[in-house]
């Protein structure tokens, strides 16, 4: 019988002597990254990014009236945010509805994303986040941030710039980039950071183990140089549609 993923039996070696970890990555490399925007028709916003094993769907509604009206603030924009993770996301089919942790998610999520929206610019509306984990493999909450940030450019949301978001973490003496699944279930530390990366503001930082003050500024550089390279990438998806829009017009003119 296949046990689920968190039942497993750790891995012998996480990372070798010269830095070689379970998927073959060196210490410092981030794992394949494909991000897509403007996926769902339906929605004011969408994103969709594959980020290791990873399948994230990103949604946003807004701004629009807020229901039920009693939430509504008058001076800003109420933004809500909801993680889920599908039952058929995980290795066991997970229970459907919000638990503990996607409870956490969404409230983390949201405060990472909340400093970069100008709120002020839409009182009394709502914008709605839906992060939808279709398939998960470690980083969920950061891949999850990324895609949300992108798919609220995608809806027009006026932002002071966009947020990107990954996990650095600790394995043994190594400071590790954007831990996998077997170094986030067994690993020592975890860290996933979210930027504004307009002026490099930290929107997220969380840390579940213990890490030396050389150790967190060295994952903290990390996560910096990681981020600066997602950030390029989110910048050249929302470019995508209008680059293939300019081609189609120049290829009509020859
Ligand atoms: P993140 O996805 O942000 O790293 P966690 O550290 O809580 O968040 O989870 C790590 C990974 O563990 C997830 O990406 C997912 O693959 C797996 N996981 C989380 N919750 C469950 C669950 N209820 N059932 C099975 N796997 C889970």
């Amino acid at each position: 019988m296949k046990m689920p993923i968190y039942l497993q039996e750790p891995p012998e070696i996480l990372i070798t002597p010269e830095g070689v970890r379970t998927d073959g990555r060196g210490p410092h490399d981030l794992r394949p990254i494909k991000m897509t925007v403007g996926v769902l028709n339906r929605a004011d916003g969408s994103a969709y990014v594959e980020w290791g094993g990873n399948r994230i769907l990103a949604a946003v509604y807004g701004p629009r009236e807020v229901h039920p009206k009693h939430l509504t603030l008058p001076d800003r924009a109420l933004v809500r945010c909801r993680y889920n993770m599908a039952p058929f996301s995980t290795e066991e089919r997970k229970r459907p509805g919000p638990d503990r942790r996607s409870i956490e998610l969404s409230k983390v999520i949201r405060e990472a994303l909340l400093p970069a929206i100008f709120v002020d610019k839409y009182p009394g509306t709502v914008i709605d986040i839906f992060v939808e984990i279709i398939r998960s493999d470690a980083g969920t909450r950061c891949a999850g941030t990324t895609a949300a940030s992108l798919a609220l450019a995608d809806a027009g949301i006026a932002m002071r710039g966009l947020v990107t978001a990954l996990a650095v973490g600790r394995v043994g003496d190594w400071i590790v980039m954007d831990p996998n699944h077997d170094e986030d279930m067994y690993g020592d530390v975890d860290v996933p950071v979210a930027f504004l990366m307009e002026d490099k503001e930290i929107t997220l930082l969380q840390l579940d183990g213990p890490l030396t003050e050389d150790e967190f500024n060295e994952a903290l550089d990390l996560a910096m140089k990681g981020a600066d390279l997602v950030y390029e990438m989110q910048k050249e998806a929302l470019r995508r549609p209008y680059l293939v829009v300019e081609r189609s017009v120049a290829g009509r003119e020859s």
